[in-house]
């Protein structure tokens, strides 16, 4: 067994012990694999084990592992979550299955413009910055509805939900309190967009809060992947 296959298989396990531990299904949060700055040969044995499911932050690097990749596994499930420049929707637009940082309107009208009408229509999260710091991306909840609508007159774009990177906390309990304010956001959405069905919430640190809160996607790539190296640090989260 691989590395990789040993790690999946705990993350795996991890999800499901927290999900019952909150009395969730487990079979309702989906694991997506962030392979940002790791090589294919990694990727592939993660498909190897069973992982379809693969984030990716930089525009470059995850059209270059698409192009290589989706000829070969053409049911894998790519994901940009990265930081996204107008400069950019274009190549996000014509490779990936979805992007989880929208968070202003003249971004999702390009990815609609942009997207090529041979593929399904991109799957969107509208990013939230649900821990209010003054240097991260993300909308304000406030602005929520708004831009919701506004993503959902779009024709070539699917709104699914929304996405957050909480600040790190000290403890588990102001975790799940942010987490929770962000699954109360989640709700308000969903009761004016029902198909609205994905909460992007936990990373490898916060996890359980999120899936306790109710997280429908946790984004995990250190503890299957291992540690990046310090040069390519994550802009999302410089912490
Ligand atoms: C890098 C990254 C992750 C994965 O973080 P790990 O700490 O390596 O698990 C999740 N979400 C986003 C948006 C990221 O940029």
């Amino acid at each position: 067994m691989t590395v990789i296959e040993q790690n999946l298989q705990q993350i795996r396990r991890q999800i499901a012990a927290a999900a019952e531990q909150c009395g969730r299904d487990p079979h309702d949060i989906s694991l997506l694999a962030v392979s940002k700055t790791k090589p294919v040969s990694l990727i592939e044995e993660a498909i190897a084990a069973g992982q379809r499911r693969f984030g990716e932050n930089y525009v470059q690097e995850g059209v270059d592992k698409i192009s290589l990749l989706r000829p070969r596994y053409p049911d894998l499930e790519w994901h940009f979550i990265g930081p996204l420049q107008s400069n950019k929707t274009r190549q996000v637009a014509a490779h990936f299955d979805w992007c989880h940082t929208v968070d202003r309107l003249r971004i999702a009208r390009r990815l609609n413009d942009q997207r090529p009408d041979a593929v399904p229509p991109l799957n969107v999260l509208i990013q939230v910055n649900i821990s209010e710091e003054a240097s991260k991306s993300g909308i304000m909840v406030a602005e929520l509805p708004g831009l919701a609508a506004e993503i959902a007159a779009l024709p070539r774009l699917r709104l699914r939900g929304v996405m957050a990177i909480p600040a790190p906390e000290a403890s588990y309990a102001r975790q799940l309190a942010v987490c929770q304010q962000m699954a109360a956001a989640f709700h308000h959405l969903q009761a004016v967009h029902p198909e609205a069905d994905t909460l992007s919430l936990g990373m490898s640190d916060d996890m359980r809060a999120a899936i306790a809160a109710g997280s429908t996607l946790v984004r995990i790539g250190t503890a299957i992947f291992g540690a990046r190296d310090a040069g390519a640090a994550n802009p999302n989260n410089p912490h």
